[in-house]
């Protein structure tokens, strides 16, 4: 039986906003534990909810840059059930209108980009966190209460684990690049949860699906889909496919997915308007929606791809390069120190750069324009790559201009021809043996003579010009 994997993601980000979402607490990782919290966020009687306008326009932003539809009107819902780490006994959501509707990301797997279309986007808070001792005591964290939470749901769209982990990454990084989140998967900034069936090829109908909740790395998610396809095929094979959804953790040890309940129908969650918020109309929003749209930069696979053809990247080169934004405005902005007239000596620089930057990704070590520079003398060959290296190091400990740097350091590359062939014949005459090898044909021989020669002139020549002049020599 051919069967095929159906696979759709919840995706939760906690937003980067000073403070949380309907309360003036600051919203900050690395606290002691209940510090960050108010009446409001610990939910106490009669208090009430101020919604944060910072929260809004970074859903916002995401939304339109993942190609989103913003509605006419918008509204907080409550969805109801009770669990120790929520105060209120119920999270202030949206339901019924949601802030974005529609919208895709494309993703990039195997060399392949796919559109995955997106359900809808939406505003809420988190709930508190729970810490559970040794003991079987628990705890609760009140600081991670009320921060606000993008909530991401995707059509079900991704046919393999390696898909979900690719759409994953991808949508890591854009809202890295929108600033809307760190979303540093550890820390929990990101959750995902993962729906996953199987069905027959051919067949129309959705079997039953499996929820895998609360996968906190994009390996496993990867892992517990993957351990999902297994167990599901398996059961399919049997003639006993799955007829009634179910929740399932994940054991990260065992890389096991673990029944936790089976329901015919989804939770009654009870959703109502939330009384305490107005309804809002998109249109008399207190900032323009055109600010926002004109705020998205551009995207990692977009930029990824401009990188290519304006820099002429290999594509590998220009997916490291784009991993992350900070070290992508480095490179561009080191390239847009080089001022030269010929298109080769353009190439040659960006080469150059490009294969520094990305064996040692500098950014937050050495200003650009000290790495241009450095760039430029490595490329008119004013330095060897072997006193690069102790420049490179010099930069990062003091600061200080690479050119300064050489001439502090005498690290000039030996332009004097006469003084290398001084140096490369006291290297053959010391070397009589090696020179014999040579000359038998042992083509090693002479690079163990360079290396000597370039020891000897403390790694100031150019390794090119010493075999030429050995050669000649020998
Ligand atoms: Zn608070
Ligand atoms: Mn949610």
């Amino acid at each position: 039986m051919k069967l095929e994997t159906i696979i759709g993601l919840e995706v939760h980000i906690e937003l980067r906003t000073k403070t949380k979402l309907f309360c003036s607490c600051p919203v900050k990782s690395d606290v002691s534990a209940n510090t960050n919290i108010c009446p409001i966020c610990l939910g106490h009687p009669g208090v009430l909810p101020v919604l944060n306008e910072e929260a809004i326009k970074k859903t916002l932003l995401l939304g339109l840059a993942l190609n989103s539809e913003i509605g006419e009107i918008s509204r907080f819902d409550r969805k109801n059930y009770f669990y120790p780490d929520l105060p209120k006994g119920y999270q202030i959501s949206q339901f019924f209108l949601p802030l974005l509707k529609g919208g895709f990301l494309e993703i990039e797997n195997d060399g392949k980009r796919k559109k995955i279309d997106l359900e809808r986007i939406h505003l809420e808070e988190d709930a508190a966190k729970l810490l559970h001792g040794e003991k079987g005591e628990s705890f609760v964290d009140f600081n991670r209460a009320g921060i606000p939470l993008i909530e991401l749901v995707t059509r079900p769209d991704l046919t393999s684990p390696e898909e979900a982990k690719a759409f994953l990454e991808i949508l890591h990084l854009v809202v890295q690049y929108l600033n809307v989140s760190e979303a540093e998967m550890q820390k929990g900034e990101m959750r995902c949860d993962a729906n996953i069936s199987l069905r027959p090829k051919g067949e129309k109908n959705f079997s039953a699906k499996t929820e895998i909740k609360n996968l906190n790395s994009f390996k496993a998610v990867e892992d517990a889909l993957n351990y999902e396809i297994k167990r599901q095929t398996l059961l399919h094979e049997e003639g006993r496919p799955p007829k009634t959804n179910s929740t399932r953790g994940f054991d990260e040890k065992k890389k096991i997915t673990v029944l936790q309940r089976e329901k015919e129908e989804s939770h009654d969650y009870r959703y109502f308007p939330e009384p305490d918020l107005p309804i809002f109309e998109m249109k008399s929003l207190p900032f323009p929606l055109e600010e926002i749209k004109n705020s998205i930069k551009e995207l990692p696979l977009a930029k990824k791809d401009r990188f290519i053809k304006t820099y002429d990247l290999l594509e590998e080169e220009a997916k490291i390069l784009t991993s992350d934004l900070a070290l992508a405005d480095f490179i561009e902005k080191i390239i847009s120190e080089i001022k030269t007239e010929s298109e080769e000596d353009r190439r040659k620089f960006v080469k150059l750069a490009t294969s520094w930057t990305i064996n040692r990704l500098w950014p937050e070590l050495v200003k650009p324009e000290n790495f241009a520079e450095f760039i430029i003398l490595i490329s008119q060959n004013k330095i060897s790559s072997a006193s690069g290296q102790k420049v490179l190091e010099e930069m990062k400990k003091t600061g200080k201009k690479p050119s300064d740097i050489i001439k502090e350091n005498k690290l000039e590359i030996i332009g004097d021809v006469e003084e290398i062939k001084t140096i490369a014949g006291k290297i053959i005459l010391e070397n009589k043996k090696v020179v014999e090898d040579f000359k038998k044909g042992k083509e090693n021989a002479l690079q163990f003579l360079v290396g000597q020669v370039m020891k000897e002139t403390k790694g100031r020549a150019d390794p090119k010009l010493v075999q030429e002049i050995l050669r000649n020599f020998l």
